[in-house]
């Protein structure tokens, strides 16, 4: 079979939602994709920020290959070993009391979103309210979508749950001015992803906090695309030094396989009862096992000082391309392995001409390129993608 005969099967079978670049990957190892032809791509998406590992870890396969001869699923009405030592390894490197699992990241938004509102119910009985930002992205839900703050993920959807309200990004007095009693719950990315690639300041991010301990609303950190490990610290709240109630995790937490986490502090579980929530797959065992393998190698030596590292150096050409060529790109914005570059109204050409040198490079938007690369990407496919990428801009 050759990829166009692929490419040709999926859309006569396959709900055509989604715009695909025409590439069958069948292989990886470390940050390179094979296709089905044999091509070797260099990957800067990373699974959108799923593959931490690259492709072909060792550990994670061999891990996942003793939990398949076990186990594969035994559901959340017994108990399973991989999924409890997760949740306790989470629990203890996060410093949080408890830990729920799901499948994706809008699902665990989606539990975050309902423990804040038992909160806001329980404790002050009219508090049902959400507040996001523009530009956030927080999955495809409806009550998710619904706090996405970008006209485009609306569209034709309306109308959306009552009570949800938009601030900006780094403007605290924004959020005071739509905050009212009803109001339950703050969620944000610490950097935002699928929006351009925006982080929170620091400073924005500390008086979040404090203007919700002053109303005593739940603060929710949406890590599902920034946390683990992507910031060069393990969780993105540690980056910043601000420690919101409940983070939310999905996306690398498996390092490929689907589950989620929703972390939460005592105030969320001591209004928490038996039969609040529950999941059928959350926590599988073979996820979890997944996810226990890449926890134990972000907590590896020297890792994540490695992923600090190599985004300076990523930083540092993305800067030296911005300098070289001021009038095409505009600016670039990012922390640790995760940066957005702004090339106005030329990302997708770029994305394009990038795959066709096979360098996978995503597009948030028309102007902005996203980068995501594995974890473990060495700092000579960096600078050999960025290379291909200056000399594609240089011909803009
Ligand atoms: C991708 C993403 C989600 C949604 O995750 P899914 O697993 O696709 O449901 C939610 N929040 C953020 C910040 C994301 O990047």
């Amino acid at each position: 079979m050759t990829s166009s005969e692929v490419i040709q099967r999926e859309a006569q079978y396959f709900l055509g939602v989604y715009q695909r670049t025409p590439a069958v990957f069948v292989g990886g190892q470390g940050s390179y994709l094979f296709d089905l032809e044999g091509n070797a791509y260099l990957d800067f998406v990373g699974g959108i920020s799923v593959n931490l590992l690259g492709y072909n870890f060792a550990l994670l396969k061999q891990a996942i290959h003793e939990e398949v001869e076990r186990v594969i699923h035994t559901s959340n009405l017994y108990y399973n070993l991989p999924q409890t030592e997760l949740a306790e390894r989470l629990v203890r490197s996060s410093g949080f009391s408890k830990v729920f699992f799901v499948n994706s990241g809008a699902e665990a938004n989606e539990v975050a979103l309902k423990m804040a509102r038992f909160y806001g119910r329980r404790k002050y009985g009219n508090r049902y309210a959400y507040v996001a930002f523009h530009r956030s992205f927080h999955g495809r839900t409806l009550l998710t979508l619904g706090l996405t703050g970008q006209e485009k993920f609306h569209r034709d959807l309306e109308p959306f749950p009552p009570g949800i309200f938009f601030a900006e990004l780094n403007d605290v007095e924004s959020v005071r001015k739509v905050i009212s009693d009803e109001v339950c719950a703050v969620i944000v990315e610490p950097v935002q992803g699928e929006g351009g690639v925006y982080p929170c300041t620091g400073k924005f991010l500390s008086e979040l906090r404090q203007l919700c301990d002053e109303r005593d609303i739940v603060l929710v950190f949406d890590e599902v695309q920034c946390g683990m490990g992507r910031l060069g610290s393990l969780f993105a709240f540690q980056h910043f030094g601000v420690r919101p109630d409940i983070v939310t995790l999905a996306k690398g937490l498996g390092g490929g396989l689907p589950i989620g986490a929703v972390l939460v502090n005592e105030k969320i579980v001591e209004i928490t009862r038996r039969g609040d929530h529950g999941s059928t797959f959350g926590g599988n065992p073979i996820a979890a096992r997944s996810a226990c393998v890449v926890l134990n190698t972000l907590a590896g030596e020297g890792f994540l000082r490695s992923v600090e590292e190599k985004g300076i150096l990523f930083q540092k050409e993305l800067e030296a391309i911005r300098s070289a060529f001021p009038d095409r790109v505009q600016e670039i914005r990012g922390i640790g392995l995760m940066w957005g570059m702004d090339i106005p109204g030329r990302a997708k050409e770029v994305v394009s001409r990038m795959f066709e040198k096979r360098v996978l490079v995503n597009a948030c938007n028309d102007d902005t390129l996203r980068f995501l690369p594995p974890l473990v990407i060495g700092e000579d496919d960096i600078l050999r993608g960025l290379r291909i990428l200056r000399e594609i801009i240089a011909e803009l």
